[in-house]
């Protein structure tokens, strides 16, 4: 059951906190699913280690079954036992790590935003590896993403190398620089990595806070490539403003940086066989758009009286990233321009959760606007899918999925021009872009005007000129942002990587 199969392709183990449809909380949880199931399907053996969470989708998970071993791990001094689950999520084949350590730390009703999460993946990280040697895996490739799992790199060259677990180069992908990990320096020794080797400025130690370390700086020392998820947002985070801090780091280490665009898994995504959704539809039928539109309406309570109102779709997390001041303006400038507003979204920040509970509250019963304050998958296919426009103002955005779904299901997106933004949405006004690449509306200054000046031009348009609009529609569905041209660039950095490591045991 242990050992790994064998294949033509590269060994890849993905190990991540988050992978779509089992464990998400955002795009990484898609990326995890959609990059690994590209390189499955062209031919690499491609395996996943997850957290064993209690909140887990169990539903999406196939053939979940206890693997008759336990791991024993460092932590905290000691030997922790840890339960080993199988099982296969989109196809593909996932490792599930329980840890059997008092403080329950997947038993916690959410995946993350506990007090303990340096510890609780740190743990899990550790653990992971350990599995890995256990196992007698020899992968090529260990993927490891964001800062829960950025610990790996370090921990890898620094310990695991030396214990066997030596075939692997390590690539890390940093989903969103804002979200480091960082904690007093003395928590690194809880997984057994060496403070006084690691808390140094050209290592794991905080940019800002010297008492600190840094697992997304760990990640990027420690690694053989860094990727991050957009070229835009690769060349924004190397300045100091776009950087959270980290700039310096990455120009230390600027030649094994670099950005690659995400894509989005096109079977999931699909308006033509969109399970989730009342009616299916294509770019050759888009009646089938409009039938969409009305059951959300239906479902939602909201006015079906004149279906020619443009229907304006978000669907986000209500962080301060995703500009919540500029979506609240959008609220109201769409109000005003007698649309209607269909907001879903939850906020892991309490007071902004709470202003769009407000929100939320005034338009109880309205006829054109609704606030939805929750997770909820189902219904963001069906607003994707009856939605004329969607908004994204954000102040950054490394890569953004959402308005490649909206594409996708012929939502045409509004957009602030930053990060992946900027890679994939191109303004249908912009006479440097050709034509044939030109699918939205984008704005550069992130403030009331900006983002007025890009809801109006899309608006005229609806309304002026609905045959334009629909061929924007239409060529918009069409787009292919699928994992295809993507993962054959992470195709081509693992195939690299791995002929290095006949070279020798180096990160640099
Ligand atoms: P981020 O990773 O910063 O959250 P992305 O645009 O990369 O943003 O990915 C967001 C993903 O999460 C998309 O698949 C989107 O549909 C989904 N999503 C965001 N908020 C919700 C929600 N409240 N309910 C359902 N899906 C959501």
């Amino acid at each position: 059951l242990l050992s790994s199969a064998t294949s033509q392709g590269l060994h890849v183990v993905h190990i991540a906190a988050e992978m779509a449809p089992v464990a998400k909380v955002g795009g990484l949880g898609d990326v995890v699913s959609g990059l690994g199931k590209a390189l499955q399907k062209k031919g690499h053996l491609v395996e996943i280690v997850l957290p064993k969470y209690d909140c887990m989708q169990y539903g999406r998970v196939c053939d979940l079954r206890a693997l008759n071993v336990v791991i024993e791990s460092y932590f905290d001094s000691q030997l922790y036992e840890s339960k080993i689950w199988v099982g296969t999520v989109e196809g593909l084949p996932v490792y599930f790590i329980e840890p059997q350590h008092p403080d329950k730390f997947f038993w916690r009703g959410k995946f993350y935003g506990e007090h303990d999460d340096f510890r609780r993946f740190s743990f899990f990280s550790r653990a992971a590896l350990e599995f890995l040697l256990l196992a007698g895996k020899k992968p090529d490739i260990i993927h490891c993403h964001d800062w829960q799992t950025a610990f790996i790199a370090p921990l890898y060259w620094e310990i695991y190398v030396h214990k066997g677990l030596n075939s692997a180069r390590i690539c890390f992908t940093c989903h969103n620089f804002e979200y480091q990990g960082t904690a007093a320096a003395s928590e690194l020794e809880s997984c057994g990595l060496d403070k006084n080797n690691l808390h140094r400025s050209d290592r794991m130690q905080d940019n800002s806070a010297h008492d600190r370390v840094n697992a997304v700086k760990g990640g990027i020392v420690f690694s053989n490539i860094v990727t991050t998820v957009s070229p835009t947002y690769a060349q924004e985070v190397r300045t100091a403003e776009g950087g959270h801090g980290l700039h310096s780091t990455l120009a230390s280490n600027t030649k094994k940086f670099i950005g690659i665009l995400n894509g989005i898994d096109i079977d999931a995504w699909n308006p033509a066989t969109d399970a989730f959704l009342p009616v299916q539809y294509n770019a050759t039928d888009l009646e089938g758009k409009l039938e969409n539109k009305q059951a959300l309406r239906r479902n939602l309570g909201l006015s079906s009286a004149d279906i020619g109102r443009p229907l304006v779709g978000c669907i986000t997390r209500l962080v301060p990233q995703k500009g919540v001041h500029l979506i609240r303006h959008a609220i109201y400038l769409t109000l005003e321009l007698g649309g209607q507003f269909v907001l879903l979204g939850s906020s892991p920040v309490p007071h902004i959760q709470k202003e769009f509970e407000g929100i939320a509250d005034n338009f109880q019963n309205h006829d054109h606007i609704r606030l939805i304050l929750k997770y909820d998958e189902s219904l963001s296919h069906a607003i994707y899918a009856a939605s004329d426009m969607f908004i994204i103002p954000s102040i950054f955005e490394p890569c953004g999925l959402t308005q490649m779904i909206s594409m996708r299901y012929g939502a045409i997106p509004i957009v602030r021009k930053t990060g992946g933004l900027n890679d994939s949405v191109f303004d249908v006004d912009d006479d440097t872009i050709p034509p044939q690449f030109r699918n939205g509306f984008t704005f550069v200054n992130a403030d009331e005007q900006g983002l007025k000046g890009a809801l109006l031009r899309a608006w005229n348009l609806f309304k002026n000129n609905p045959e334009t609009w629909k061929q924007l529609v239409q060529k918009d569905m069409s787009i292919d942002f699928s994992w295809e041209s993507s993962s054959a660039q992470y195709e081509e950095l693992y195939i690299n990587l791995a002929k290095t490591s006949q070279i020798g045991n180096e990160y640099n």
